[in-house]
């Protein structure tokens, strides 16, 4: 896929033109703690189903907002559908750093990607609780709590999702490969970029676009998975919810926020949940958390998870191989998370 770059506010015509006629756009962002209070977007890219050798990288800072302003408008336009990998921060830097633009008629498919492990995973089946291990211990998610965890999700980045779909092994080779020596793209904030980092954008592309052919074929693509992309997407720019910061205990982790899908994303009486401060149902909540105005399900295992690593680090013990974040293996997915990347080896999320 060759990237074709765009840097100067003269170009934007170019840009539109290539982009306008699609009804359906492949989107990702760059950037510097993206999403995150002080970080920014520094690069945006985007790849269109009528040029699937073509990915479009738009360098943000030297055009600036007003020559984007039309770009922008692709993005709020409710008759193109956008196709992202985990938005949500990318939705916040354009909302939090661009005068509110907001991302309207998306399809995720980090969500599609969980939806679609319902065919071999049921709710609260071994091979859905599995999955939280070692986020959490064997012991824990297997033991006697176990129904706490059916609807505590571990999320997947793009690579893992893409290998676990058994996509084109050599897409992901390359994705891997890039993964390998960061330091060649991982600067955000140079003035130029480099054709590493050209490359690395370009890949996102080519990763979003055969995920996305592959879940429409398989007719993933429901309105149900539109609705919950939405909720998703919106997370942090909406319910008067403060920007994450590059820290953020309850907002930063690799497991699926409840009331996006399932049981979970019903309506009726709420409590705020004292970790993550959304308003979530009573299925949400284990029984005693519910009445003492507790943490959510997710918020009790984040939680959990960071007091066992503290445990683990005061005894200089750590055998989960996690990062310091606790994405451990295969967790990207573009967003909240110390940095960007494939993740195909631990590393994670930009
Ligand atoms: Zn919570």
């Amino acid at each position: 896929m060759a990237p074709i770059l765009y840097k100067l506010p003269e170009a934007v015509p170019a840009l539109l033109d290539a982009l306008k006629a699609s009804r359906t756009l492949f989107f990702d962002c760059e950037g510097v703690d993206l999403g995150t209070k002080g970080g920014s977007l520094t690069v945006m890219s985007f790849g269109t189903p009528r040029s699937p050798d073509d990915a479009h990288i738009v360098h943000v800072p030297p055009i600036g907002a007003t020559a984007l302003r039309p770009i922008f408008d692709l993005l709020e336009s409710e008759t193109i559908q956008k196709v992202v990998f985990d938005g949500r921060m990318d939705q916040c830097a354009l909302f939090y750093g661009f005068d509110g633009v907001k991302l309207r008629n998306v399809v995720d498919l980090q969500i599609v990607d969980v939806k679609a492990r319902r065919q071999t995973e049921p709710l609260g089946s071994e091979e859905q609780l599995e999955r939280l291990v070692p986020y959490l211990t064997y012991r824990e998610v297997m033991g006697d709590q176990a129904n706490m965890y059916q609807h505590v999700h571990k999320l997947a980045g793009l690579v893992q999702a893409f290998v676990e779909h058994g996509l084109d092994a050599e897409v992901w080779e390359d994705a891997a490969e890039l993964d390998l020596d960061k330091t060649r793209y991982r600067n955000w904030a140079k003035k130029d970029l480099s054709q590493d980092q050209l490359n690395y954008a370009a890949t996102e592309i080519r990763l979003i676009r055969r995920l996305y052919a592959h879940f429409n074929k398989r007719e993933l693509l429901s309105c149900e998975v539109c609705e919950a992309s939405e909720k998703y997407g919106s997370l942090w720019i909406r319910d008067g919810l403060r920007q994450p910061s590059t820290f953020d205990e309850y907002r930063r982790h690799p497991l699926l926020p409840l009331g996006i899908i399932d049981g979970t994303a019903g309506y009726g009486f709420t409590h705020t949940c004292s970790g993550c401060k959304r308003s979530l149902t009573r299925a949400c909540f284990s029984r005693s958390a519910w009445d003492k105005n507790g943490n959510c399900l997710v918020c009790r295992a984040v939680h959990l998870h960071t007091v066992r690593k503290a445990e683990r680090l005061r005894h200089q013990y750590d055998s989960d191989h996690d990062d310091n974040y606790g994405y451990g293996w295969g967790y990207d997915g573009g967003s909240p998370g110390p940095e960007d990347g494939y993740a195909y080896y631990g590393s994670d999320l930009d």
